[in-house]
């Protein structure tokens, strides 16, 4: 048996990986492709858990050998009484993250369902700020930053998806020894207006991580 050990970006990256394997036994004909895409997969799957221990990867890796989309689904099930949900935060918790933010408004934590959710990514309208909360590391940072909608969808940075996106302004805290005292460096990226879709589409956090630090580190 394993404890809870899938977050949110793996499950999404297991569920496209068994997608492709459950759309390749029903479409292909070729049994040499399906072979391969039976090798490929898991292989796919384990790129996302760099430290598995062997019971997981066992878990992990079992459902190369399924056929049918209601052993797939099964399989998928199966998977969820071990799915880590992102630690739970209070309303003061996010508030204390953002002090300079007056009359700061933050989501309803309690219709969120956090097992799915790798970063919180809300929207303040009125005065067009943009907010992420994110476990980095074992600690709770947040960024806040300018929201600029664009009239076109784009790609996520985040979740590399073609997407309904706004351009993410954030500045940066870190500065160069060298620096001028009114050095300011700004870092910008589309991203997706709805961060609910962005969680269950994100299969990786190198690149969001990589962002939070360049921000608040
Ligand atoms: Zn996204």
């Amino acid at each position: 048996m394993c404890t809870p050990f899938i977050r949110n970006h793996q499950l999404n990256m297991i569920k496209k990986q068994v997608g492709e394997l459950q759309k390749a036994c029903s479409t292909v004909s070729d049994p040499k492709v399906i072979a391969s895409v039976r090798s490929n997969t898991p292989f796919k799957v384990m790129e996302a858990f760099p430290g598995a221990t062997e019971a997981e990867q066992k878990l992990l890796e079992c459902f190369a050998s399924l056929n049918t989309p209601l052993e797939f689904q099964g399989y998928l099930r199966s998977l969820e009484e071990y799915v880590k949900p992102f630690d739970s935060v209070e309303e003061k918790q996010l508030k204390k993250l953002f002090p300079k933010a007056k009359k700061l408004k933050v989501p309803d934590l309690a219709a969120i369902d956090l097992r799915y959710v790798t970063y919180l990514g809300w929207t303040d309208i009125a005065t067009n700020k943009m907010y992420l909360a994110y476990h980095l590391n074992g600690r709770l940072v947040g960024v806040e930053g300018r929201f600029t909608p664009v009239q076109k969808k784009s790609v996520c940075f985040l979740c590399n998806r073609h997407e309904e996106v706004a351009l993410f302004s954030a500045v940066t805290k870190s500065r160069p020894a060298n620096a001028s005292p009114d050095y300011y460096k700004a870092i910008g990226n589309y991203m997706c207006v709805n961060s609910e879709s962005c969680n269950k589409n994100i299969t990786d956090v190198t690149v969001l991580e990589r962002f939070i630090s360049d921000i608040v580190l």
